[in-house]
């Protein structure tokens, strides 16, 4: 074969596609969980924020912070080549973590951010058990319905089927999906609510064995249900920050053994599918 010929049929094949294995294609990502806080100040300028998305190959990212000003310095920054999705973060101060969902001063916050138009969701915020039953977190999941809104919700099961129980068309991303609850448990509330729940994966356990390969169990839930998981970092204080590229490092080793349809829902098509369409395009 010529040379030109074998490069014809490299293109074809390529035009065709392959697997996820022998796809060369580096999968744009979405973080799906992403704090940009400001305690005083933020721990990336906006330029070194851009830089590390590039260089991880983030072009999305589900945006909140502590104070809400540096999401709204995001929307405003329009930083080319990043689609931001804003969620209203519940919280003014880190202590507001342990008393929102009694706070009649957080559910007016959420009211007024909301004001500003581009919010998605609320979140991510933290509840357990029976905390979720109050009444401010009722209106805050009805809020949330009536407005098209998600919830990002760090929390326990019990208090995610509490949250289902205020309104059962909540639209939840579980973050973290339940931490160590057990596959066969997520497979059967992700059956449970087909509508209104999607698994977000950061400090997810049991994804991959010690060497780096996926567990049977995961790599079976992917099977079944890759249209309902999101990746994230979380970003939660700043040592997230400087092991962001080997947070993203770990996702893009377990993608790979995914077969490409897969791989490619996980990396951003689930993202773009609740959130999209993009923003040009
Ligand atoms: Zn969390």
């Amino acid at each position: 074969m010529s040379f030109r010929k074998i490069l014809m049929a490299a293109l074809a094949a390529a035009a065709i596609g392959y697997g996820g294995a022998v796809a060369q294609e580096r999968l744009d990502i979405f973080d799906a969980h992403l704090h940009y806080n400001q305690e005083p100040a933020p721990f990336y300028s906006h330029e070194q924020l851009l830089e590390v998305f590039r260089r991880n190959g983030i072009t999305g990212i589900l945006a909140n912070s502590r104070p809400n000003k540096s999401t709204h310095q995001l929307m405003e920054a329009k930083a080319t080549g990043l689609w931001v999705v804003p969620f209203i973060r519940p919280y003014r101060t880190r202590s507001d973590i342990q008393t929102w969902f009694n706070d009649p001063a957080i559910f007016e916050l959420i009211r007024n951010e909301y004001e500003r138009g581009y919010y998605r969701g609320i979140g991510e915020f933290h509840i357990y058990g029976k905390a979720a039953a109050s009444d401010w977190v009722k209106k805050t999941v009805d809020f949330a319905v009536e407005r098209n809104l998600y919830l990002l919700a760090h929390c326990d099961e019990e208090a995610l089927l509490i949250l289902f129980g205020h309104n059962p068309k909540a639209r939840i991303i579980w973050a973290h999906t339940g931490f160590s609850v057990a596959p066969a448990r997520v497979a059967e509330l992700l059956e449970q609510h087909k509508a209104g729940l999607w698994g977000e994966l950061s400090y997810r356990g049991g994804i991959t064995e010690s060497d780096g390969k996926l567990s049977a169990e995961w790599r079976n839930l992917f099977e079944r249900y890759s249209d309902r998981f999101l990746l994230g970092s979380d970003t939660w204080v700043n040592e997230r920050w400087f092991g962001y590229d080997t947070i993203f490092k770990e996702y893009r080793g377990w993608l790979a053994q995914l077969p490409a349809e897969q791989a490619r829902r996980i990396a951003n098509g689930n993202a773009l599918r609740l959130f999209g369409p993009r923003p040009g395009g």
